[in-house]
This record gives structure tokens, C-alpha cells and sequence, in this order.
């Protein structure tokens, strides 16, 4: 299986995805999101600098998420992992390019997960999380709803909803992710790094097998192409 690496609009499920295959496939789950909402969660000032960022849906500085993402990186000791939300600037991306190289972990994919707007605002606006152990669930969508009311089937812990998932929020979200990530796509595509999971209509089971798929089939030698033949997988 491949590192992979998640581009994609707010709330397209990439947290749903990486939690099984955290599960199933022994991967670590980087998320950017959980890391602000952690140092929020303790209160130190710069947790309330973010929280104001977040809650208005601005992104946080380069520095600091670069500083973060690069600590964590290097305490993983060769496991696979998911960077979910990060790069989210171009700055990122070739900062992101650097840090993998000094660490010589090549074995990455990039995965484009493709959503409308109306479906990822849906999703947002529906979504509930545990606070302790992040899990995420959906109100409205049979088999992620919670089974006990409120409580994280998990650890029990009550459900909360994301100060970020408004609809005021969802709205400056999906654009930061226009202007911000926009370039991003562009990026790895240019250098066919870039492979294409349009997710609008289909079933997150269908979506997690189609990752499964990508991640463990793909290649960037010349069986690429190969590659993208079978699978239906795409890289514009
Ligand atoms: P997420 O959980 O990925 O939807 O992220 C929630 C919020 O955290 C985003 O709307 C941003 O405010 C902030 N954030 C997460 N990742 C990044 C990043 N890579 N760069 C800047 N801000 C980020």
C-alpha cells in the first residue's frame, strides 16, 4: 500500500474514508483539522488564535501548519500514513514535496476526491464528531448515524458538531478551497502525480474500495497508464 495523500473539498468524507483504513489497514491518520482542533481544545492562546480562523473558515498560516505536519511526519517511523487536509496551499504542496524527500518517502500517492458543492455542503451540515477519539458520523445518512442517540459508538463520548460546519462557514470553506487548493490540483497534475475519484454518486463503501484500489495498485513507472486503463482511475 502507498503513503496517500487526500485532496479535497471540506467535507467530502475524507475522514470517514481514513478511519477505515486506519481500522483495516494499519494506516495513521493525519489530519491538519484534528491537529488545530486538539491545540483548541487546550486553550493556550494560539488554540484561540486558530479557533478564530477556523470558525470564520480561514485557513491558519503556512508556518505554523508546515512546523506541525513536519513534526508529526518525522515521529512516524516508516508507517503508513493519510495526510488529510494538508497540502491546502501551493506553499504546502512544495514545502510538503521537500519534507517527504529529506525523509525519503517516496512510496506516496495523490488522491483527488471530486465532490459537487451541494453534496459536500449536505455532508458538512449533517456531520456530528466525537470530540475524544474524532470519529465522524452523519445525522442524516443510514449506516453513519450513531447508534445510540448522541454517543461515539466507539468511546461514548457525547457528539458534538464542528463550529466550521454552517452554512456561513461551509460557504467561505468552499471558496478558500477554490482560490487556495485549486492551485494545488493544478500542481500535481502537471507532473501526472494526480489521480481522480469522482465520489458525487457514489456510496462511501464503493469510494473506500476505489482508494483501496488506487492505493494499492498505483505506480509511477510506466505502468501507469496500465494502470489507469483498468481501473477507470483518472489523473485529469
Ligand atoms: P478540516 O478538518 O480539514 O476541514 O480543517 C478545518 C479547518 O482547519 C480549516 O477550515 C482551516 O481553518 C484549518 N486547516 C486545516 N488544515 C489546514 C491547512 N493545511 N492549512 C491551513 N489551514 C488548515
Amino acid at each position: 500500500m502507498k503513503n496517500i495523500i487526500f485532496i479535497a473539498p471540506p467535507a467530502a468524507g475524507k475522514g470517514t474514508i481514513s478511519d477505515y483504513l486506519v481500522e483495516n489497514y494499519n494506516y495513521v491518520h493525519l489530519s491538519t483539522g484534528d491537529l488545530l482542533r486538539t491545540e483548541v481544545s487546550l486553550g493556550t492562546l494560539l488554540g484561540k488564535e486558530i479557533d478564530e480562523l477556523i470558525t470564520k473558515g480561514k485557513l491558519v498560516s503556512d508556518d505554523l501548519i508546515i512546523s506541525l505536519v513536519n513534526n508529526e511526519l518525522t515521529k512516524l517511523n516508516g508507517r503508513l500514513f493519510i495526510l488529510d487536509g494538508f497540502p491546502r496551499t501551493l506553499g504546502q504542496a512544495h514545502k510538503l514535496d521537500q519534507m517527504l524527500a529529506s525523509l525519503g518517502v517516496t512510496n506516496n500517492v495523490v488522491i483527488y476526491l471530486d465532490i459537487d458543492v451541494e453534496e459536500a455542503s449536505k455532508r458538512a451540515l449533517g456531520r456530528v464528531i466525537c470530540p475524544n477519539c474524532k470519529r465522524s458520523y452523519h445525522l442524516y445518512n443510514e449506516g453513519f448515524k450513531p447508534l445510540n442517540d448522541n454517543l461515539c459508538d466507539d468511546c461514548n463520548t457525547v457528539l458534538e458538531k464542528r463550529s466550521d460546519d454552517t452554512e456561513v462557514t461551509f460557504k467561505n470553506r468552499f471558496l478558500s478551497y477554490l482560490t487556495n487548493t485549486g492551485p494545488v490540483i493544478d500542481y500535481y497534475k502537471k507532473q501526472n502525480r494526480l489521480v481522480k475519484i469522482s465520489i458525487n454518486d457514489k456510496s462511501i463503501t464503493d469510494v473506500i474500495k476505489e482508494v483501496i484500489k488506487v492505493a494499492s495498485e498505483y505506480s509511477t513507472s510506466s505502468k501507469e497508464a496500465e494502470f489507469r486503463l483498468k481501473s477507470g482511475g483518472s489523473n485529469d
